[in-house]
């Protein structure tokens, strides 16, 4: 394992951010690698999602996890510090509300932005040996996977935003959009 860089929206590596990521064919050891190094990376960032063209891979591989303090547990149950690989995921199904959030990005530090999101979402893919595998997901999990799975598709939080703000703590208390301005009072971190 080794933690990887992030590769940042501007920065001489960031064409990969924007490419479309290959479908995983081997699950051999070079995934693995590969997805050990994302999950230490993901952890160490914090993050809670991460994708591998955020650290410079075109392949079809996701990392999430919501974190595991006593308030995630509360908010999220089960679903709070569960770590999910996937390969190859795909949405397979979506409800038709939507919610909007916000969020933010490993790959874009310093910016949020006010993303609406299917509410819950059904995720095909497989696992690391290439097992099928399919995650329900709701609410923030859900808003997470559909960020990092945009990533595979070379999509940003940007793209969708419909406000972006710079994340300005030396300015006073009039920034705008504070996460509890919106109807999921959930926090951003970098995904
Ligand atoms: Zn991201």
């Amino acid at each position: 394992m080794a933690l990887l860089d992030i590769v940042l929206l501007g920065s001489e590596q960031a064409g990969v951010l924007r490419k479309r990521a290959y479908k995983v064919e081997d699950f051999d050891k070079k995934l693995h690698a590969l997805l050990d190094s994302m999950v230490e990376t993901l952890l160490d960032a914090p993050g809670v999602g991460l994708a591998a063209p955020q650290v410079d891979s075109t392949k079809r591989v996701i990392v999430v996890r919501l974190p595991d303090d006593e308030e995630s547990r509360k908010e999220y149950g089960d679903q709070a510090g569960v770590l999910y690989e996937v390969v190859n995921p795909e949405i397979v199904r979506a409800s038709r509300e939507m919610v909007d959030g916000v969020e933010a990005c490993l790959s874009i530090p310093g910016y949020f932005g006010e993303v609406s999101r299917h509410e819950s979402i059904l995720v095909k893919g497989q696992d690391r040996h290439g097992r099928k595998i399919r995650i329900k997901a709701e609410g923030w999990l859900a808003r997470v996977f559909q960020h990092e799975i945009d990533h595979l598709d070379g999509v940003l939080f940007i793209d969708r935003a419909t406000e972006l703000w710079r994340d300005a703590p030396d300015e006073d208390e009039s920034t705008p959009a504070e996460p509890e301005a919106t109807d999921r009072a959930e926090p951003a971190p970098g995904v």
